[in-house]
């Protein structure tokens, strides 16, 4: 099969974007997915999307913050793209009919969030934000008739040819693969929690673009910062961990341990509403001791406050203004992953990465609460108007007896269940919240067992033990703690000062 249109491989924010941006030039595109098309991360944020717009604020100021939750890591120039173009897409969105809150006096509503400045989170139907957007932009790329949506075709792997990429093996659920030729390739594959045993992400978020990008000989950078949420359910067994927003605490609940005693304030005088990684070390150690929990008891209205989170305990027997919510922390965002330019492009021609899944530099270390959803947007506008504007230039042809593999679903994953399981669990105890020297050494070695025991039509366990190698590797590179990577082995800079300022007394 081949087409002359570009591929976007993910229906997340990122990939309904880029299609959207694309199509509104013109340009026809196929859009695939590995599952339902709603079947994504940016589907069930709740917290909401970060965009200096409300009274007082600026992008200059919304960059600062950005720069400052990174750790000294972000692109300024990114930043500045990211913060600076955020209003415009939010302008676009609302044209599009995207409905955010309000307040009475009918003006956008903005929230506030840990390590934000100023009020300047967008919600949308409260705490059901990512699940509006996506229902909006949904709506917007199934009626265009330039964009073709392929829903349960899983892509398998880019197709190279004298170093460019040239289409993608899609393989739809039941079938035979099949190639797909195209003059460019977006992978807007989203996350990696799957290769962790307790993560916030959808099941759909196994790795698959950071393995893609790899086997295609694209650059990966960055891999071993992610961010770890500290308020998901601690609810044994139950894949994905349903996550209590942040927003929560900002209303006022508090997180308590087996004591009934408030702990988030012995290590942070910002107590519940201090940086993700600081609240999740404590929330880890209560947990260790014998439990934590989130007591949301005082927050008013909570239901009407947060009616998203209010269904997902219900879901679990939970009432938010009654009971204690057990809580523990669990994988959320990655920082890192495939290096592009700022407009998308990774460093192998013709393949282009934008979302989650992609390293811009917004990031650096440590993400910004509600930044992701407007780094959603931001880039893959941008994508979007290079990929228009490089088709442009005509490809090279590609021949006809260009080998490809002809693969079903031979079934040999399914048998690697527990393989899967001993990775994920290996990732969240040696590769997780705190990482030493040994725990990852360790890793290494298991993950490297793992591999050799999976059978290699088993191809996806492969290619996530493949990833999870690829971040404790990286993990085990960076000798400091930064951002989302904790060493504790090699404290940051600030503690090892204080700890031997403490000796010297
Ligand atoms: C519970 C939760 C709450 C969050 N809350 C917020 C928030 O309030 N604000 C915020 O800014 N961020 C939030 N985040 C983070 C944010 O949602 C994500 O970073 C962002 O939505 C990622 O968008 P994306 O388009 O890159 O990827 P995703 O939305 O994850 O979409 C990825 C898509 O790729 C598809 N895919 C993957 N592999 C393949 C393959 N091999 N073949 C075909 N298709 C494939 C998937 O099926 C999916 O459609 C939250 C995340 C979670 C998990």
């Amino acid at each position: 099969m081949t087409t002359a249109r570009p591929i976007i491989v993910g229906t997340g924010i990122a990939g309904l974007w880029t299609a959207w941006r694309l199509a509104s030039e013109g340009q026809a595109v196929v859009l695939m997915t590995k599952e339902a098309l709603a079947d994504s991360a940016s589907a069930w944020a709740q917290g909401g999307i970060a965009v200096a717009m409300g009274p007082g604020d600026s992008p200059s100021q919304h960059a600062a913050d950005t720069m400052a939750a990174s750790d000294g890591m972000a692109d300024p120039e990114a930043v500045r793209i990211l913060t600076s173009e955020g209003p415009g897409r939010i302008y676009e969105l609302l044209a599009l009919g995207a409905r955010f809150d309000r307040g009475p006096d009918g003006r956008l509503g903005f929230g506030l969030e840990a390590a934000h400045t100023r009020a300047r989170i967008l919600h949308a139907g409260g705490d059901r934000t990512g699940a509006h957007l996506v229902a909006c932009l949904t709506a917007v790329v199934r009626t265009n008739p330039l964009i073709e949506i392929q829903e349960h075709v899983e892509v398998i792997r880019v197709l190279l040819h004298d170093g460019r990429a040239v289409g993608v093996v899609a393989l739809p659920q039941g079938g035979t693969s099949y190639p797909m030729f195209a003059p460019a390739v977006i992978l807007a594959t989203g996350g990696v929690g799957q290769l962790y045993e307790v993560t916030t992400n959808p099941r759909v978020a196994t790795a698959d673009g950071w393995a893609l990008a790899h086997q295609a000989g694209a650059d990966l950078k960055d891999l071993e910062f992610l961010q770890f949420h500290p308020t998901a359910l601690k609810l044994p067994g139950v894949n994905p961990a349903p996550l209590v927003s942040e927003a929560v605490r900002g209303a006022g609940a508090i997180l308590i341990d087996r004591e009934r005693r408030r702990f988030a304030l012995d290590t942070d005088s910002r107590g519940e509403l201090a940086p993700r990684d600081v609240v999740s070390r404590a929330v880890a150690a209560a947990d260790a001791a014998g439990g934590a929990w989130l007591d949301a008891r005082a927050v008013p209205d909570f239901a009407s406050a947060f009616p998203g989170i209010t269904a997902i305990l219900g879901h679990y027997g939970l009432d938010g203004s009654r009971d204690l919510l057990p809580v523990a922390p669990a994988l959320h965002y990655a920082m890192g992953g495939i290096v592009t330019d700022l407009e998308g492009r990774s460093s192998v021609a013709d393949l282009w990465a934008v979302g989650e899944v992609a390293r811009t530099g917004v990031h650096g270390a440590n993400r910004l609460a509600s930044n992701s959803l407007l780094e959603g947007l931001v880039f893959a506008d941008r994508v979007g108007r290079s990929v228009g504007a490089s088709l442009e230039t005509p490809r090279a042809p590609v021949p006809d007896n260009l080998p490809v593999d002809r693969e079903t679903d031979s079934g040999a994953d399914a048998h690697c269940g527990p393989l899967r399981d001993e990775m994920r669990r290996l990732m969240t105890a040696d590769v997780g919240l705190q990482r030493t020297e040994a725990s990852l050494l360790h890793a290494e070695q298991e993950l490297a067992r793992l591999s050799d025991e999976t059978p290699p039509a088993a191809w996806r366990t492969g290619n996530q033990l493949r990833v999870a190698r690829l971040i404790t590797e990286a993990a085990r590179r960076r000798r400091e703690s930064r951002g989302g990577h904790a060493r504790l082995d090699y404290p940051p800079a600030s503690a090892a000062a204080s700890t031997k300022r403490k000796e010297a007394v």
